[in-house]
């Protein structure tokens, strides 16, 4: 077992042997996978184990590991030069394409991360509303800036933190916490403080999967309006995963701004925020808000994401094949639950599916903190050594790739059988 020696001498020069706290595998009681490469929807580790892949590096991968046309794409870009921090054609025709399918966003601005798109889109909302207080939903996650960091759900849930140290008071008392799916917390926040922003995950990702109903994603927008605030659509998970168009592509309710990643670098470091003219004009050189990135745009994240989208835009059915996938999962779950006599609540959207170990349907954060963590713990367990690759946390979304095979999908149906009767 190289796993574990490789482990412990990472963590000695990295804290907690990780880069980013959702991998270390603590809440399931094990060390995490030290991975050595990927092929379609499989990953090895560096003892030569393979597992079917269902976190997909957090959701980029929608096309699985390896896939030859990114992959291309990404080597012939690279060949020309890795990043020149000035203007290249091929963020143009990224911009291009994103905004020919979300009619009402006019303009976009690439970024390299999720975390630097919301941090970013809250910095123009605010120039835009003029106003400093901002609405977040418990349980919603919007990468780790200071003032996003409150009731943050995922990793942070995860880790018991409702919020993280060294975020200062002068910051968070900026951020209102409202109840999602709940739409007299949100007039709640309106009453109590001067309000310019709202900032959703419209379906929700990192409480576990939460859809927003339409009706609340509909009473968000008429709260905008009516108060003129500014309405943030956080699609960094949901944009090219729940459909070929994200939440948008499922209701067609328009956010003001809707923020972009995962999918959209293809599996390299991209993201981005797009708006309404008037707001996105705001944005440095135009206006004056600032906001500047020494490798944003660089050909290769903008190849590997164009790959990716033209990949996603020229098969129509695969939103189609993608969302029977994770139903056939699902349903798996329901029915090996059903035998054994186990609560499970199961959820999808599209190429996102997710479960609670829980006795009622999980419309918020609260009802998702009910869920069995000790029982995810064992089904992860069993799971991971019947060669299935699945988060390490309850409180997390799982995704399929477009190479998941039905011989794949009937060994992971197999192994869920087998696991809940080990529950
Ligand atoms: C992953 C995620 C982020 C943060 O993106 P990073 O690239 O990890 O910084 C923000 N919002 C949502 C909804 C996410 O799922």
């Amino acid at each position: 077992m190289r796993n574990k020696d490789e482990f412990l001498e990472a963590q000695k020069y990295i804290p907690g042997g990780v880069n980013s706290p959702v991998r270390a595998f603590g809440s399931v009681g094990s060390d995490p996978l030290i991975i050595d490469k990927g092929d379609r929807e499989f990953i090895y580790d560096i003892d030569g184990n393979e597992y079917i892949d269902y976190v997909l590096s957090w959701g980029p991968l929608i096309f699985g590991h390896c896939d030859k046309d990114i992959e291309n794409a990404v080597i012939n870009t690279a060949k020309k030069g890795l990043s020149f921090g000035a203007p290249c054609l091929l963020e143009t025709e990224l911009a291009k394409l994103v905004l020919s399918k979300f009619p009402h966003l006019d303009k976009i601005r690439f970024v390299s991360s999720g975390t630097e798109a919301t941090m970013s889109a809250i910095r123009l909302a605010r120039g835009y509303s003029k106003k400093d207080g901002i609405i977040k939903f418990e349980g919603c996650y919007h990468g780790h800036s200071d003032g996003l960091l409150v009731k943050a759900g995922s990793g942070a849930t995860t880790f018991g933190y409702s919020s993280s140290l060294g975020v200062p008071n002068d910051i968070v008392k900026n951020t209102h916490l409202a109840k999602y799916n709940d739409l007299n917390s949100v007039e709640e926040c309106f009453k109590n403080a001067d309000i310019g922003v709202i900032i959703v995950e419209p379906i929700a990702g990192n409480m576990g999967l939460v859809p927003g109903s339409d009706e609340f994603l509909n009473g968000l927008r008429k709260i905008c309006d009516e108060k003129g605030a500014v309405l943030i659509f956080d699609e960094v998970m949901s944009g090219f995963r729940a459909s070929a168009t994200g939440s948008y592509g499922l209701n067609k309710i328009k956010a003001d701004i809707v923020t972009f990643g995962k999918v959209i670098g293809g599996g390299m470091p991209c993201a981005a925020y797009a708006g309404k003219k008037e707001i996105m004009e705001l944005i440095s050189p135009l206006g004056g808000v600032y906001q500047a990135g020494t490798l944003s745009g660089n050909p290769v994240a903008m190849a590997a994401g164009l790959a990716s989208l033209n990949k996603i835009y020229s098969n129509e059915n695969l939103f189609i094949n993608l969302e029977n996938k994770s139903k056939f999962i699902t349903q798996a779950m329901q029915e090996a639950a059903k035998e054994n006599g186990i609560p499970l609540q199961t959820d999808v959207r599209g190429s996102m599916w997710g479960f609670f170990f829980n006795e009622n349907p999980v419309t918020n954060y609260a009802q998702a903190l009910k869920s069995d963590t000790d029982r995810f713990a064992k089904f992860h367990f069993e799971m991971l050594k019947k060669g299935i690759y699945l988060a390490p946390s309850q409180f997390e979304t799982c995704f399929v790739c477009e190479p998941l095979s039905q011989a794949s999908l009937d060994k992971t149906a197999q192994a869920i059988k087998e696991s809940f009767k080990a529950l």
